[in-house]
């Protein structure tokens, strides 16, 4: 098998094996590391059919990872996907009201980013073995909610590693809050700052590829790297889980072998539905992307005209994980659809960076070739809550109303589509509030306690609540660090004694 390289987005520096990727987060010239080709799945789909989760991450994963070991590999996805998650599928599909939905939220933290974030901590220590680093890894992470948690989960007491995570004081729900502030774990840093997402976003990536930081750092032991999506240890996890939608949805009858499937993926910084794409260049069937925005839709406008526009409001909503309007991981599609052109890449972002905004230079047709777009407003996505649990009994998060909704939409202009799996992103149990509130507004009093909402939540989705939730209620707070958002740097210095 051709060893797979990886090369910067902007198209500067060499190509690189994907230890290297995984342990520097992002390339020297500030771009996300991309594969300079696609694999492709050597084994026929009826042989995957046959194979546990595991056994199918192996397949998938072993594509991408060529120079890590079979032994390492299946080591690292031994460990990622035991005990931690409370469904011996891993990610199941379930058919409310016959609609396919992709449930992504049975990890330890309850959201999606378990998927990659349990399996992360595992590769980034092998990597780093065999790129030969002494020094010990500083994983900075800005996180929208759910990040942040998944990733000091899977850093907890690693050796050799620590963790410091900013989160949006007043962006995130309540229980995302708390579960980040009663993280246990002596390497672990949780920051709360003044400032939304895109902020803290901003800030970790300016302290990455600012050279002289990455000099002081090195001269004081440390290293840097990164938990959010731009590190491609995060995203190749995450190319796992559609191969398993899809086989599954055969082995239940839904769609005959070979028949094509769409999914609509609740969006944010574009690193989920980029592992959909991947799983289509490497062979998966896959007919339409549906990128599903909430009111910050910022992708939704981007999509449709080609102009990408960063000035707009930004709005704390109901489906906080996607309170984005700098989307990352779209750099990587847009290096995919415009040639692997890396200048047109810099530019493109760039323009970004100085004005906040840019134009798609190439051929427009090309945004749509594979991805369908639409969005939800907050009124929107509460009746889709409301809508689907008083018709089937299904109680949705947010997150996954978003991706309901415009799939809905969707279908109703496409009268004939493909199925769509709706993917599922987070449990819910983080967002009582907004739930209670859509199926249950008799009951429900703001007031309430966050112990007493999720009782309320149990019985009236007369569904168990997760084990780790009922740990967190009760946990002692242990982090109570807050910056201002211009002083992230600073902010890292004194946690790490510099
Ligand atoms: C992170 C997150 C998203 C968005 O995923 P991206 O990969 O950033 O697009 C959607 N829903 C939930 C619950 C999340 O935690």
């Amino acid at each position: 098998m051709e060893p797979i390289k990886y090369i910067s987005t902007r198209g500067n520096g060499g190509s690189v094996d994907a230890s290297y990727a995984i342990v520097h987060g992002i390339a020297e010239d500030g771009g996300l590391f991309v594969p300079t080709s696609f694999p492709v799945m050597d084994l026929p789909m009826e042989e995957l059919l046959k194979l546990n989760y595991k056994e199918l991450a192996y397949e998938v994963m072993k594509l991408f990872l060529t120079d890590f070991s079979k032994d390492d590999l299946k080591y690292c996805i031994e460990h990622a996907y035991d005990s931690k998650f409370d469904d011996d599928a891993v990610a199941p599909v379930v058919y409310p009201g016959g609609t396919p939905v992709l449930e992504l939220f049975h990890g330890a933290t309850l959201a999606f980013k378990d998927m990659a974030l349990s399996m992360l901590p595992y590769l980034l220590t092998c990597a780093a073995r065999k790129q030969d680093i002494q020094e010990e890894i500083v994983i900075l992470t800005a996180t929208s909610g759910d990040t942040g948690k998944a990733a000091l989960e899977g850093f907890a007491d690693v050796p050799g590693v620590r963790i410091i995570v900013f989160y949006p004081k007043d962006g995130v729900s309540a229980i995302q809050k708390l579960q980040m502030v009663t993280q246990r774990g002596d390497n672990t840093h949780v920051v709360g700052m003044d400032g939304n997402f895109d902020d803290a976003q901003r800030s970790v990536k300016e302290i990455f590829t600012n050279p002289k930081e990455a000099e002081k750092m090195k001269n004081n032991g440390y290293i840097f790297s990164s938990a959010n999506s731009i590190n491609i240890g995060r995203l190749i996890p995450q190319v796992v889980y559609y191969y398993w939608a899809y086989l599954q949805m055969v082995r239940d009858g839904k769609i005959a072998m070979g028949d094509k499937l769409s999914f609509s993926v609740p969006t944010g910084n574009f690193g989920d539905i980029l592992a959909a794409y991947y799983a289509k260049r490497i062979g998966l069937p896959v007919d339409r992307l549906i990128c599903a925005s909430n009111k910050n839709n910022v992708l939704t406008d981007f999509f449709t005209t080609g102009h990408y526009n960063s000035k707009r409001e930004f709005y704390v909503t109901s489906s906080p994980s996607m309170d984005i309007l700098v989307s990352s991981n779209l750099e990587r599609y847009l290096y995919h659809i415009g040639d692997e052109d890396g200048k047109q890449v810099q530019l493109m972002m760039q323009a970004l960076r100085l004005y906040g905004t840019f134009d798609f230079q190439q051929d427009k047709e090309r945004l749509s070739q594979d991805i369908s777009n639409g969005y939800a407003n907050e009124e929107q996505t509460a009746e889709t809550i409301r809508k689907v649990y008083q018709e089937t009994g299904y109680t949705m998060d947010p997150h996954t109303a978003v991706a309901e909704y415009v799939a809905e939409e969707y279908k109703k202009a496409h009268p004939d589509c493909t199925p769509i799996c709706i993917v599922s992103t987070a449990s819910p149990y983080k967002f009582p509030n907004v739930i209670l509130q859509s199926i249950a507004p008799d009951q429900f009093d703001v007031e309430m306690s966050e112990a007493d909402k999720i009782e309320l939540l149990s019985k009236v989705s007369e569904t168990e609540i997760p084990e780790r939730l009922k740990f967190v209620l009760s946990a002692r707070i242990r982090h109570t660090m807050t910056c201002d958002k211009d002083k992230a740097l600073a902010t890292v210095h004194s946690i790490l004694g510099l």
